[in-house]
């Protein structure tokens, strides 16, 4: 399947790993819209998180957890910081594998500007 996010869970793309385990990964943006911007994945591809059903209950909370513990190793847990995801054309969604994105260090202004 012709998938970035994907190819980056299988490593045939390199990218900058923070958090990995058998399930889900988390990696640096490409290109941080803050000081700390990181992507979290499931390794198994999900287009969206409107894509998912219930049989990836189990894998979106290890997802969730996985963000917890990328956002505390960054060091930005206690200043706070913000979990997102895009689903679709309107939000503006680039790459159609579902991810969060954590950002944070700095404080980060409204959600919609
Ligand atoms: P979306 O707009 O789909 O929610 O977010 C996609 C994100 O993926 C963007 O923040 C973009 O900077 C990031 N991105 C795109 N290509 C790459 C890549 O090759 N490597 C990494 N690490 N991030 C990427
Ligand atoms: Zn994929």
């Amino acid at each position: 399947m012709d998938c970035l996010f994907c190819k980056i869970a299988e490593g045939s793309i390199p990218s900058r790993k923070v958090y990995e385990d058998e399930h889900v990964l988390a990696f640096e943006d490409i290109q941080p819209q803050a000081p700390v911007h990181l992507l979290v994945i499931p390794k198994k591809h999900i287009a969206s998180l409107d894509e998912a059903g219930p049989e990836d209950a189990e894998l979106l909370g290890r997802v969730a957890l996985a963000a917890r513990q990328a956002a505390r190793d960054a060091g930005i847990a206690e200043s706070g910081y913000r979990v997102i995801t895009n689903i679709g054309k309107d939000s503006g969604q680039v790459v159609f594998h579902v991810h969060y994105h954590v950002l944070g260090g700095e404080p980060l202004g409204p959600l919609v500007a």
